[in-house]
C-alpha cells in the first residue's frame, strides 16, 4: 500500500515541474492540424463567381443525408457560377453532419470544403441548419488554410 502511495506522490512531484499544456480557451486558441475537418465553406473562383454548379454530387455522397441542394440555370447576362447551373438553395444540417469529408471528395469543382472552424453553438436546434449565405465565402483569401486543400489539378476540367 505504501509503495502505491509513494509512487503516486512521485508521479505528482515529477509532473509538477513540467511545463503546463493547458490552453486558456477561448482567449487562447489552438491551430488545427492540416486536414482538420470543421465547418463547411463554399468557395469562389478567383473572379468571384461561385464554384458550386449545383450538381448535387455532395448531397448524393453524404452518408447522413444532411445536404440539400436545389439548382437553377444561370442567366447568360448575370451568371452566378461558371457552369450551366448554380445552387439556388444549399443547406447543411451541421448537427447531423459527421464531418466525414465525403462531400468535399465528391465535389468536382472544389466548391465545398471543410474548414478549420470548430466553434459553433446555438440555443436552438434550428440554428444549426446552415443556409448558403451562412457558409458561402466572400473571398477565398479570408481562409488561407484552405488554399492548398484542393489543388487545381485535382479538379475535373468540364468547365
Ligand atoms: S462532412 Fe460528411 S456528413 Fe458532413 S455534410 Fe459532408 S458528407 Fe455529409
Ligand atoms: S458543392 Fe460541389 S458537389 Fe455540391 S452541388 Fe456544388 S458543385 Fe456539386
Amino acid at each position: 500500500m505504501f509503495t502505491a502511495i509513494f509512487r503516486g506522490l512521485w508521479l505528482t512531484l515529477k509532473h509538477s515541474w513540467k511545463s503546463r499544456e493547458t490552453v486558456q480557451y477561448p482567449e487562447q486558441k489552438e491551430s488545427m492540424p492540416i486536414g482538420y475537418r470543421g465547418l463547411h465553406k463554399l468557395l469562389r473562383w478567383e473572379d468571384g463567381l461561385e464554384r458550386c454548379v449545383g450538381c448535387k454530387l455532395c448531397s448524393a455522397a453524404c452518408p447522413v443525408d444532411c445536404i440539400y441542394v436545389e439548382s437553377e440555370e444561370n442567366e447568360s447576362s448575370s451568371p452566378v457560377s461558371k457552369g450551366e447551373r448554380y445552387a439556388s438553395v444549399y443547406e447543411i444540417n451541421e448537427l447531423r453532419c459527421i464531418f466525414c469529408g465525403y462531400c468535399e471528395e465528391a465535389c468536382p469543382v472544389g466548391a465545398i470544403v471543410l474548414s478549420n472552424e470548430y466553434e459553433f453553438c446555438a440555443d436552438d436546434r434550428s440554428k444549426f441548419l446552415y443556409e448558403k449565405e451562412d457558409f458561402l465565402v466572400k473571398r477565398n483569401e479570408d481562409y488561407p488554410e484552405l488554399k492548398n486543400r484542393y489543388p487545381e489539378e485535382k479538379l475535373l476540367t468540364y468547365l
